[in-house]
């Protein structure tokens, strides 16, 4: 059988291509073994490894023989969108959920195109062959993939073809030829920008016909492809060591703003052109946001049992866990966990067919982007409020532990009764980093903007949840 899945060794080998970061007021080289970037860049090389070690669970085998990453099969049977759930559940385990898009998100986004390709051929049938060539190429390379959909802010009450004076403002064509498109623009943000291979463009927002076809674009290239810059966002990494940053020195997947400036896209990898119909299926009736949304489901879910385990081990050393009101607030985070968890399994196990696809249903992944940016902040909330001050009673770093006179007031002054003091501030920085660091803060943000910001998801909901069947119970008691 032909092994498909790449290992991580072969991942970092692939990252070292000399694409253009700039961080700190530098163009960076070899970004792979940068300090602002490598540990994430090893953890992503890991969890490649890890799929390799549990093949039996996390790889399935094509029909002509090949064996590839699970996240890269088309759900034909039911089984199949339970095994795609599953995967993302058991690959989110290894990082704890704290790995938004890992390799397997806009994998999913690619899926989710495949399962609808009807749509991008009826839009043009030599853009859907562009498509179908790239899935069978990223796939059968295991490729990590970033996708950057969102325009920057510049005037929201303008579409990017009103920003007149500023045209490429936002990306947009300038120029067609035999070759492919020239663009030119930048798109907001491409979380892990620096630590995928390639980027997935497309277009998120409202866009006017008439105004903004040079916008309404889809394509993928690689990241070191000439003319595309990586704004990189400061990096929670640098810096920081695992044992006083636990999360931070691992997880940091920079955001990154990207610049194309007047990048040659072959039209072998253009799979929209000009086209505001489609860009608009592309989101709106494609299988590409709801397989992605399973990821984020899975790992949300793995990330909120986290922080409930996070939450009554904290409470533990502190003494407070047997405390009703502590168990109460306790119960809450359980609550949570278990809430988003239900939903979760009834979209894995009551699928929707199309074209002989198993999808999960639209308006319940809907229900959950709507209920997962609101819940964060409160377990967030919960957690601070069971922490108290203990999460800033904590020497500077670990290099005071090192120090025979700070560790000896250190000893004396980190008590808890089930624990010791080294372990109790290993315990409180973790929470920290959890809660209160500038990486905690990033995931606040993350939660509440990632699939398109609360106003834009309760929106979808308002418009796919049935009232009619609502309305009619009420009319039903009104006869009564
Ligand atoms: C951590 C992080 C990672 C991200 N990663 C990616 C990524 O990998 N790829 C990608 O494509 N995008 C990514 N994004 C971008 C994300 O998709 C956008 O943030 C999201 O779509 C919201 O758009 P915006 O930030 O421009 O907010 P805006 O649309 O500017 O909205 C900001 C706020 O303005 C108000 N507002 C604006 N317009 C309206 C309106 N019409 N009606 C009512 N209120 C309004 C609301 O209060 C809204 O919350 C990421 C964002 C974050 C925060």
């Amino acid at each position: 059988m032909k092994n498909m899945m790449r290992t991580g060794e072969e991942y970092i080998n692939a990252l070292c291509d000399g694409r253009t970061v700039f961080i700190n007021g530098e163009s960076i080289t070899n970004h792979v073994d940068h300090p602002a970037f490598r540990n994430s860049i090893r953890t992503i090389a890991n969890l490649y490894d890890y799929k390799i070690a549990h093949a039996d669970e996390m790889a399935f085998k094509t029909e002509d023989g090949k064996q590839m990453s699970l996240h890269w099969q088309l759900p034909t049977t039911p089984e199949r969108l339970i095994a795609r759930g599953y995967f993302s559940y058991e690959w989110a385990k290894q990082t704890a959920g704290w790995v938004g898009k890992g390799p397997n998100h806009v994998a999913s986004m690619l899926v989710g195109m495949m399962t609808h390709i009807e749509l991008l051929e009826s839009h043009s049938p030599e853009r859907a062959n562009a498509f179908r060539d790239y899935f069978a190429y990223a796939s059968e390379n295991d490729l990590y993939l970033t996708h950057a959909l969102v325009n920057p802010q510049g005037d929201r009450s303008k579409t990017p073809g009103e920003h007149t004076k500023n045209l490429y403002h936002s990306l947009g064509i300038v120029e067609k030829n035999d070759k492919g498109i020239i663009v030119r623009g930048a798109k907001m943000l491409a979380t892990g920008a620096v630590l995928a291979d390639e980027v997935l463009v497309g277009a998120q927002k409202p866009l006017k016909q008439g105004i903004d076809e040079r916008y309404a674009l889809c394509f993928a290239m690689p990241l070191n492809a000439k003319g595309i810059k990586i704004i990189a966002r400061n990096s929670y990494e640098f810096g920081k060591n695992a044992k006083d940053y636990p999360l931070s020195s691992r997880f940091d997947e920079n955001d990154s703003m990207l610049y194309f400036d007047d990048v040659l896209v072959p039209w072998e990898r253009v799979f929209i052109c000009e086209d505001i119909d489609a860009i608009f299926n592309l989101m709106g009736v494609t299988a590409a946001p709801v397989l992605m949304d399973i990821q984020s489901m899975a790992r949300y879910v793995v990330k909120l049992h986290f922080l409930a385990g996070l939450a009554q081990e904290m409470t533990e050393i502190n003494g407070v866990d047997q405390l009703p009101a502590v168990k109460e607030s306790l119960a809450q985070l359980a609550s949570y966990a278990m809430n988003i968890e239900g939903l979760f399994k009834g979209v894995l196990h009551c699928p929707e067919v199309h074209n002989g696809y198993y999808l999960p249903n639209r308006t319940q992944l809907s229900v959950y982007q709507v209920i997962s940016q609101s819940l964060y902040p409160k377990v967030m909330e919960t957690i601070r409020k069971l922490a108290g001050g203990g999460i800033l009673m904590l020497p500077s770093g670990e290099a005071d532990l090192e120090n025979d006179e700070i560790l000896a007031f250190i000893e004396k002054s980190q008590y808890s009764s089930i624990t010791s003091p080294v372990e109790r501030i290993r315990m409180m920085k973790l929470v920290w980093d959890a809660v209160g660091s500038e990486f905690a803060s990033r995931h606040q943000q993350y939660e509440l903007f990632y699939t398109g910001a609360p106003y834009q998801t309760l929106a979808r909901l308002y418009h796919q949840y049935n009232w009619q069947a609502s309305k009619e119970l009420v009319e039903k008691i009104k006869m009564l």
